[in-house]
């Protein structure tokens, strides 16, 4: 079981997730064509163009500054609402870190609430919107259920990959409140959200990134 992680353990997750956008890459631009403008695919890869290059240069030391530094590339990215939304998420999280260098799963927990705390100081969206934050939001409450029931760091980001995999299918359903896809009022629905299926698949990645081999 993983008790802690620290810098290069991020590191991990962050590349688990840069693969993940990636393989997915299309799928997100043709949810987008139908609800919104076709472009998430393109942004969400940029955005993850950008946090491989900031992980590789390897500048920040510490476990703080390299949440940071990612979190400020992927908010300056080109394109659409999801890149400052999911920056604000990293810088967020860099706040929790605070000075420590090592994470358990309730460590882990709280700089995914600080992050999500980020997240709402850019926008009043909540669960049942159809927006990021139908997965975001019950993957963080899944990371800290898991830590206070005692699961190791692995086990608590796998139980809150597959909420946000749970949350990102339920917007199927919903109707757009948020962003470009509430202009389509009704028409909204039938198609999963784009960006919370992006953050579903960055919660996969970063769960298999700590996956134990075997
Ligand atoms: P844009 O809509 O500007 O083209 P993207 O295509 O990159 O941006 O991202 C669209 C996704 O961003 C949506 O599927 C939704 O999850 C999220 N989003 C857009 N606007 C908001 C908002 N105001 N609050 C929360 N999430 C939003
Ligand atoms: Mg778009």
């Amino acid at each position: 079981m993983v008790e802690t992680i620290g810098r290069d353990g991020v590191v991990r997750m962050l590349r688990g997730a840069v693969e993940k956008i990636r393989a997915g890459h299309e799928t997100l631009s043709k949810l987008d064509s139908v609800i919104g403008d076709g472009d998430h695919g393109t942004t969400m890869v940029r955005a993850m163009g950008l946090v491989e290059k900031t992980v590789t240069a390897c500048a920040a030391p510490d476990l703080q500054g390299l949440l940071h530094d990612v979190g400020w590339a992927v908010m300056g990215v080109d394109g659409g609402a999801a890149g400052p939304l999911l920056g604000s998420l990293l810088m967020g999280m860099a706040e929790g870190v605070g000075g420590r260098q090592q994470l358990d799963a309730a460590g882990l927990a709280a700089v995914f609430e600080a992050g999500l705390a980020q997240v709402r100081t850019y926008t009043q969206a909540q669960v049942g919107d159809k927006t990021m934050l139908d997965a975001l939001v019950p993957a963080v409450e899944a990371l800290r259920a898991a830590a206070q029931a005692g699961q190791g760091v692995a086990a608590a980001m796998a139980r809150a990959a597959d909420a946000a995999e749970r949350g990102a299918a339920a917007t199927t359903d919903l109707q757009a409140r948020f962003g470009r896809a509430r202009n389509l009022g009704e028409r909204s629905r039938g198609f999963a959200d784009p960006g919370a299926t992006s953050v579903s698949l960055i919660f996969r990645g970063f769960a298999d990134a700590l996956a134990p081999p075997c």
